[in-house]
Parts: C-alpha cells; sequence; structure tokens
C-alpha cells in the first residue's frame, strides 16, 4: 500500500472521527433508530434467518438493543477477534458476551461458527462509505478479510451516520465492496 493511499484513507477517518466528536449521544440514538427502522423494513432483513452483524462500539450505529430486540427471531453471528483475523460466533444473549482483544469489544465465547453458508444477510460498520458502496474501516482491513469470503454469496449492507456517506473513498484491490448502505 502505498503512502499516499495511507494518506487520503487517514484524511477521511480523521474528519469522520471530528464529525462524531460533535454528535450528540441523543442525535447518536435518533439517528440510530432511522437506520434500524429502514434495516428492519428490508426485505433481506426480513427474510433473514441468520445475520452477521457486530457489537456496536460507543461512536457507532447503535445496534446493541436491536440485535437483543430481534434476538429470539434471529440467528446473530457476531465477530470475534483471533490475532489478525475475525472468527465468528453466536450471540447467545447480552450477559454471554466477554470483552475482546480489540479495543475490548463485547463478544460472544464460545466455538466459532463456521457456517458461513448460513448467513443470510451481513450487516457491517465503517468509519465511512460513499455512493459507489465502497467502504473504510478503521485501517486493519479485519472486515476485508472476512468479507473477501462471503461477497457474491450474501448481501453486505453497510450501516452509517449520514455524515459518513463521503464523496469518494479511495480503495485499493482488497477492499470489499458493499451490496448496499443504509445511512440516517
Ligand atoms: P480498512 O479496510 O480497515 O479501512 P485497509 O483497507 O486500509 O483498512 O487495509 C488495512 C491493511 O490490511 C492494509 O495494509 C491491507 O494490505 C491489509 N489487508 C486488507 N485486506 C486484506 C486481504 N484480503 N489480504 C491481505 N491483506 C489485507
Ligand atoms: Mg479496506
Amino acid at each position: 500500500m502505498n503512502d499516499d493511499m495511507i494518506r487520503r484513507k487517514n484524511r477521511i477517518r480523521k474528519e469522520i472521527r471530528r464529525l462524531k466528536n460533535e454528535l450528540s449521544e441523543i442525535d447518536r440514538q435518533v439517528i440510530s433508530l432511522t437506520v434500524l427502522r429502514k434495516l428492519e423494513a428490508l426485505p433481506e432483513f426480513t427474510s433473514a434467518k441468520t445475520v452477521l452483524i457486530f457489537w456496536s462500539m460507543d461512536d457507532e450505529v447503535d445496534v446493541r438493543d436491536f440485535i437483543a430486540k430481534w434476538a429470539d427471531r434471529k440467528k446473530f453471528i457476531l465477530p470475534s477477534i483471533c490475532g489478525d483475523e475475525l472468527s465468528l460466533k453466536e450471540f447467545a444473549g447480552v450477559e454471554k458476551l466477554i470483552a475482546g482483544d480489540l479495543y475490548s469489544i463485547p463478544e460472544p465465547e464460545g466455538k466459532p461458527f463456521n457456517e458461513f453458508n448460513e448467513i443470510d444477510l451481513v450487516i457491517v460498520p465503517g468509519v465511512a462509505f460513499d455512493r459507489n458502496n465502497n467502504r473504510l474501516g478503521r485501517g486493519k482491513g479485519y472486515y476485508d478479510r472476512i468479507l473477501s469470503q462471503l461477497k457474491g454469496k450474501t448481501p453486505l449492507i453497510g450501516i452509517c451516520y449520514d455524515f459518513q456517506m463521503v464523496e469518494e473513498i479511495p480503495t485499493e484491490p482488497h477492499d470489499v465492496k458493499m451490496d448496499g448502505v443504509i445511512c440516517g
């Protein structure tokens, strides 16, 4: 990866960080609910039995209550940090989550979930997205590595606040495109 690419990606990461700092907790909850209402109306969500999603960090669209709300009707799979890779684990309740190795994000315990064919829908967090469904992450490439195994097999839907939708994200060949982005 060349220095210019790192600089261009980091410039967007920095700008989004600034905008996130201006967001109040109320704004965060209101926008999150808007995004989640759109997600619930999505046919791919309605029909999905198994959904790969994520446990939100404090600066992301908050899907934590949403997961708890739907947990008796959908099987949710969450990422778990395993060295340089994300492994997948089945969500078995909020009380069963443990702090993960990266940023202490809560993640399920137990054995990895390897039934990739069973996943009907993937909900993807990101630092920024653009209108061409490109995604920018936090810079570790975790999602690119796991999503490259799911691309084309199941819909990949990014979710974000509207200010995270930017004009153009610089991309490299390893960056995995979304199939759609929901913002609020
Ligand atoms: P992010 O997607 O988190 O914004 P980048 O796309 O900038 O991060 O990728 C960060 C690093 O991860 C890069 O150095 C890149 O080479 C590496 N990386 C990402 N995806 C892959 C992949 N599929 N195989 C090998 N390395 C990868
Ligand atoms: Mg990437």
